[in-house]
């Protein structure tokens, strides 16, 4: 049962040193000084194997340069943080308790880890969905707007980054079936001219709700844009709707309610975690867990 739960990478060091190795160097040994190939095996540190580079002559190991390297925390457990983080949904609470470690070791990993991780690279093909909702995350990310219907996120709360409730745009590309969650410092033009910049369409084909942030849209060729208006009731008309990223934008609520201390300054992080959460979604346990480890060599 080599695809399940990939239990024995969180058991043994050593069989979680050999994962790191196989998704590191899966197209050879490379020498983070200098990039050369030209390296030798040169004995172990602990259990993790140990090179020589020929080109510069440093010698370095199968965690240098990653985030795994001068931690605390062994990789096995460090791969169980990340798996139960990303695919169960789990608290640090719930994983300090797991692991017997401390809640602010196991923070600054998580973080450390989403941190690493890229920017979505957003292409669309359309028709594409776009729509924000305003997050509750303030500096310590415990305030609460108590005007927002939901706990977290709110839709169309007239928020700012200022304000500690930050816009996070949805988007939902229909002819790829991708999907995006980008916070943003506002809700303007300019930040949904960036979002939408790159489409393969000559005219790509917007759907948004009445917000007055899209209304430049309709004066662009790049674009055409389609809208419904929620508050005269219409919520759908045939395809033109945003339904789409309501949806994703529960889940995304759901992502982040464990986590009720994400401040905005980590909001960023904790949502390209969401991401990788989705494309991780289907994949059995052992390529789940290779897949997150390659997103942040
Ligand atoms: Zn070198």
């Amino acid at each position: 049962m080599p695809d399940m739960f990939p239990l024995r990478r969180f058991v043994s060091e050593s069989a979680a040193a050999d994962l790191l190795q196989q998704v590191r160097w899966r197209d050879g040994v490379e020498c983070p000084r200098c990039r050369s190939d030209l390296t030798v095996r040169n004995g172990s540190y602990r259990v993790y194997q140990r090179y020589l580079c020929k080109n510069c002559g440093r010698t370095f190991n199968d965690k240098t340069d990653t985030i795994f390297a001068h931690s605390k925390l062994k990789l096995k457990e460090w791969y169980f943080t990340i798996y139960v983080f990303l695919r169960f949904n789990t608290s640090i609470r719930q994983i300090e308790a797991e692991l017997n470690l401390s809640y602010r070791t196991v923070r600054l990993r998580v973080e450390r880890f989403a941190k690493a991780l890229d920017a979505p690279s957003i292409t669309l093909s359309g028709p594409v969905e776009i729509d924000e909702v305003y997050v509750s995350a303030g500096k310590k990310g415990r305030e609460r707007d108590r005007e927002s219907r939901s706990r977290g996120l709110s839709t169309r709360g007239r928020g700012s980054y200022a304000g500690d409730k930050p816009p996070v745009f949805t988007l939902v590309d229909r002819g790829s079936d991708d999907r995006y969650v980008v916070p943003a410092k506002s809700a303007d033009e300019s930040t949904i001219r960036l979002l939408l910049e790159n489409h393969d369409e000559e005219s790509l084909t917007v759907y948004t709700d009445g917000f007055r942030a899209y209304e430049p849209l309709e004066e662009d060729d790049a674009f055409t844009r389609k809208y419904v208006v929620h508050g005269d009731g219409e919520y759908a008309d045939g395809d033109i709707h945003v339904n789409t990223c309501e949806s994703h934008a529960s889940l995304t609520r759901r992502w982040l309610s464990p986590h009720r201390g994400v401040s905005k300054d980590k909001l960023t992080p904790y949502l390209r975690a969401f991401q990788l959460r989705r494309e991780l979604y289907r994949k059995p346990g052992e390529e789940a867990l290779k897949l997150a480890l390659n997103a942040v060599l």
